[in-house]
């Protein structure tokens, strides 16, 4: 299949063109249609390297209203690092999108300067778990305009001691979203989060 074919429209196939990005991956086949045009959560099963980012990025960044200047999806991702990684890669994708903001927000940086963006306007939250119950928990982040939400490396967040604040961040969600979590591995905690809050999730193996 071509990006054209599974739904992607023609601002970001411009944009991932310039990238070099000719045919989809495997993870990208799967994740992008299924995002764009069905109901139901995700769980892929995928390593790093796979073409994850753009399998969840695009579909997300298609689906965000420009007009409404309130976070709409949320990425959750382990580590500061990845989570800018994630914030670049999505501010590629969007370069011909228009009135799409961005946000990567984490711990270990001035909150007062995340809490100054977050006031102007963002769509698109990438987060670690720590920072982002900071921020809900000082009202900053509203949450009720999320549909779509997505749990990066799981399994490394649960290794690095994330559980409590994962469940926090979703019971904060609305209850009519759509998640999908990504996992290099599928130990039994990962299992439970998914029974607790994923609505019959396809599995795809990457
Ligand atoms: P990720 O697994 O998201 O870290 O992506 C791994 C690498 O593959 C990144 O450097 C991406 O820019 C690149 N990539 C993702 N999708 C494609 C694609 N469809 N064609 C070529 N490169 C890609």
């Amino acid at each position: 299949a071509t990006f054209e074919e599974l739904g992607v429209n023609p601002q970001l196939r411009r944009a991932i063109e310039e990238m070099g990005f000719e045919n989809p991956m495997p993870v990208q086949e799967k994740v992008i249609p299924h995002l764009l045009n069905e109901e139901g959560d995700v769980i892929a099963l995928a390593q790093t390297g796979t073409g994850k980012t753009a399998a969840f990025g695009l579909p997300v960044l298609q689906r965000i209203d420009s007009r409404l200047e309130e976070p709409q999806a949320l990425i959750i991702a382990p580590t500061r690092e990845l989570c800018l990684q994630i914030g670049s890669d999505l501010a590629d994708y969007s370069k011909y999108l228009s009135h799409i903001n961005v946000l990567p927000v984490y711990g270990g940086s001035s909150i007062e300067s995340q809490i100054r963006a977050l006031r102007k306007g963002v769509q698109v939250i990438v987060a670690t778990p720590g920072r982002l119950i900071d921020l809900i928990n000082r009202g900053v982040v509203k949450l009720g305009n999320v549909h779509t939400v997505i749990l990066d490396e799981a399994d490394e967040m649960l290794n690095m001691g994330f559980v409590d604040d994962i469940n926090s961040i979703l019971s904060h969600v609305p209850e009519q979203r759509k998640m999908l979590l990504f996992s290099a591995t599928m130990p039994p905690e990962i299992a439970k989060i998914a029974s607790k809050y994923m609505h019959d999730p396809q599995e795809f193996v990457v």
